[in-house]
């Protein structure tokens, strides 16, 4: 492992900027100028958690000049988003599809930094599929926002006339922002606004609690209001649907590859047990399952079970116990993922709501993923918030998802199921009930030089990619202002369009 210069003995003194040189000066012993430093240039960074929040801050930083060291507990990047061989299939699976839209201006910025934004496939339609095969696709029309979505809802033969008059006005009602700070949970607003059944079961359930990963009556209404503005009524673009089109790990090399033409490196397989705080210099010391690191700066980028079991190795600090109990107010929700491998195709379709049913969401990945080369067809099936689910054994899982997914695609009964694997992530994200806001730190830490990220801190997003992007450009944005070279990493939202640019 190794250790930068400027961290060991016999570094050169370094002295305080901006206050003691001009720009063009430069400093004793590094030769670096005070504008090569202001603009991180020298400076080292360590990021703990090699997720997509550590990667954007690293990326960042890098981008800003800071040779920065990731350091990661697994042998690969990705975190919650990673793929990785499965022994029991011999094949490299996703721990479980992600998806992002056009809203998620970050994360879109953090694969277009590291240069991997072509291989995320767009798609704009969402085919809903009853039990028996019948079908509805939801998509933009040639209608200004947020109109756009109407003719395809006004067709769709899954919900019913009331179904459909139900929702718009719901739609209609949103279309305000909702106060973020409301106590009220999407449930009983659903309730106040008189849903029918078949819209809380075939839209508010499925598609948005589901995307909250949580049930209606524990979900906090603004959140849910953000996912109805950002994927249904701000603008087509806005809630236009991505996915990798390669396994999610092979996406982040280009990570590792930014770094390290950066000259910085990412450790595998070195999970970080303390940090140790230099009171003189005010840089940090971290010791990992391989070694000791030191850096000016540390991120923190970890989620917050974990962040709960470092603070005890953390140095002490006003602040600490306050972190604890936010911490301490967080729940996880889980999500499993059946992985079906068919000697023969089963669908044309790249992925499909399923109705009515346990299982929630298929993605084809043979479509999605072609590199893949897979004989047959490769289906994965994913189950949010089900806790049911969840506690049902492998082969109970399997047989339920195969017999189910055979209501909606004849094909499945001749096909033969060649193998299968489940992937439970109880811990998958966090919930966002009302008041959670309260529980979400900034990026500041307890500590000097010392700033957090994960999908967890308070950026207005729930557990998302977006998020853990959006926290690793504002940790690296709080980083840079240590070094009074403040930058904006941060992007912008995409703008609404259409009607909604006066909402
Ligand atoms: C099954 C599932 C489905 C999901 N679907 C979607 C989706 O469709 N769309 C979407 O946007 N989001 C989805 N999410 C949520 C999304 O994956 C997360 O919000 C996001 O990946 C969180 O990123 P993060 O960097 O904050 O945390 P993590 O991904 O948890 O990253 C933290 C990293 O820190 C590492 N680490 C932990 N402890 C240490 C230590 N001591 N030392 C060093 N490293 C350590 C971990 O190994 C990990 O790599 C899903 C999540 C799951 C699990």
């Amino acid at each position: 492992m190794r250790v930068p210069e400027s961290s060991t003995n016999s570094a050169p003194v370094r002295l305080r900027i901006p206050d003691l040189f001009s720009d063009d000066r430069r400093c004793i012993g590094t030769g670096e100028t005070v504008s090569d430093l202001r603009l991180g240039r020298g400076k080292t960074a360590i990021v703990v958690g090699g997720g997509v929040a550590g990667m954007s801050a690293a990326c960042a930083l890098a981008d800003a000049g800071l040779r920065v060291q990731l350091v990661e507990r697994r042998g690969y990047l990705g975190g919650r988003a990673s793929s990785y061989r499965h022994p029991g299939v011999d094949e490299i699976i996703d721990n479980c599809q992600h998806v992002l839209f056009g809203c998620c201006t970050n994360l879109i910025g953090f694969y277009t930094r590291i240069g991997v934004e072509k291989r995320i496939h767009w798609t704009r339609t969402m085919t809903m599929i009853e039990p028996g095969g019948r079908r509805s696709v939801l998509g933009p029309s040639w209608l200004p926002a947020p109109l756009h979505g109407l003719p395809s809802l006004l067709t769709a033969k899954a919900f019913t006339r009331e179904d459909k008059k139900t929702l718009m006005r719901a739609f209609r009602a949103l279309m305000r922002p909702v106060a973020p700070e409301s106590a009220q949970t999407l449930g009983s607003w659903l309730r106040l606004n008189g849903q029918t059944e078949g819209a809380m079961e075939r839209f508010w359930r499925l598609v948005i609690a589901s995307a909250l990963n949580g049930d209606v009556d524990e979900i906090a209404l603004p959140y849910a209001a953000k996912v109805i503005r950002e994927l249904f009524l701000n603008s087509a673009e806005a809630g236009a649907m991505g996915m990798s089109s390669v396994p999610l790990s092979e996406l982040y090399s280009g990570a590792e590859q930014f770094l390290r033409e950066r000259g910085g490196e990412v450790h595998f397989n070195a999970g970080v047990e303390s940090a140790r705080l230099d009171e003189e210099t005010s840089g940090w010391t971290v010791a990992t399952r391989a070694g000791e690191l030191f850096a000016d700066y540390l991120v923190l980028a970890v989620p917050f079970e974990v962040m709960a079991r470092l603070l005890p190795q953390m140095p002490p600090a006003a602040g600490v116990e306050a972190l604890a109990e936010q911490i301490e107010r967080h729940e996880h929700g889980p999500i499993c993922s059946v992985h079906l491998w068919f000697d023969r195709e089963i669908t044309e379709l790249e992925h499909a709501v399923l109705l009515d049913r346990e299982i929630h969401w298929m993605y084809n990945k043979s479509r999605l993923q072609p590199g893949r080369n897979a004989k047959g067809s490769y289906l994965e099936l994913v189950v949010s918030a089900s806790h049911k689910f969840a506690a049902l054994s492998r082969e109970e899982a399997i047989d339920l998802a195969v017999r189910e997914l055979k209501e909606f695609f004849p094909a499945v009964a001749a096909a033969k199921l060649e193998k299968a694997a489940l992937v439970k992530e109880v811990r998958a994200t966090f919930t966002v009930p009302p008041g959670i806001d309260a529980a979400r730190p900034g990026s500041v830490s307890p500590w000097p030089n010392c700033v957090l990220a994960g999908d967890w801190i308070a950026t207005g997003w729930p557990s998302t990619m977006e998020s853990a992007a959006r926290s690793g450009h504002l940790a690296a944005e709080a980083v840079c202002a240590f070094l009074n070279a403040l930058r904006t990493f941060l992007s912008p939202d995409l703008k609404p369009r259409g009607l909604m640019r006066w909402r």
